[in-house]
């Protein structure tokens, strides 16, 4: 995995999208509300490309030699394979070492059992092993019940680029 990983700033009204990326593994920017050449400056200076629904701001990028990909419809699925067909994306795994914070897109390290007493439900405590927080925001992540689900979500992912 010597290849870097593309980055996105995701357009406000794309928030599920830039979720599912972010599980994904893919450092993805997300604001619910932000002015067309904010998101363009951001594109520029981190070298992101810009995931939006917005024609005319797809226009503006084109223009400003910036990436972006015009996303359509709402499932996010036939999204991330609208990316794929412009942006080449490497397989979809769902590995939470490497995967974003959802909330804030922050890195997740693990952390000790210890350190997060009192922050998350006893039972989630005796019952799972392996805990990750949130370098940023520190919220704390485990696998759980809806990992299998996610999983499922990247085998459909590859089952289609395939
Ligand atoms: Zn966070």
């Amino acid at each position: 995995m010597s290849i870097q990983k593309p980055s996105f700033v995701v357009d406000a009204m794309l928030g599920n999208l830039a979720k599912k990326l972010r599980i994904l593994g893919y450092d993805s920017k997300y604001f619910s509300s932000i002015e067309d050449d904010k998101i363009i400056s951001i594109a520029k200076n981190e070298k992101r490309i810009i995931l939006t629904k917005d024609e005319q701001l797809t226009k503006i990028a084109e223009k400003q030699n910036v990436s972006f990909v015009l996303i359509r419809g709402s499932d996010e699925l036939e999204q991330i394979l609208q990316i794929n067909v412009k942006i080449k994306l490497d397989r979809f795994v769902v590995d939470t070492d490497n995967s974003r914070c959802i909330v804030c897109n922050g890195k997740l390290e693990v952390v000790e059992k210890y350190r997060i007493i009192g922050k998350i439900p006893e039972g989630v405590l005796e019952r799972e092993r392996k805990f990750w927080m949130c370098d940023s925001c520190k919220k704390v992540y485990w696998e759980g019940t809806h990992f299998e689900k996610l999983q499922e979500f990247a085998t459909k992912l590859n089952d289609r680029i395939n």
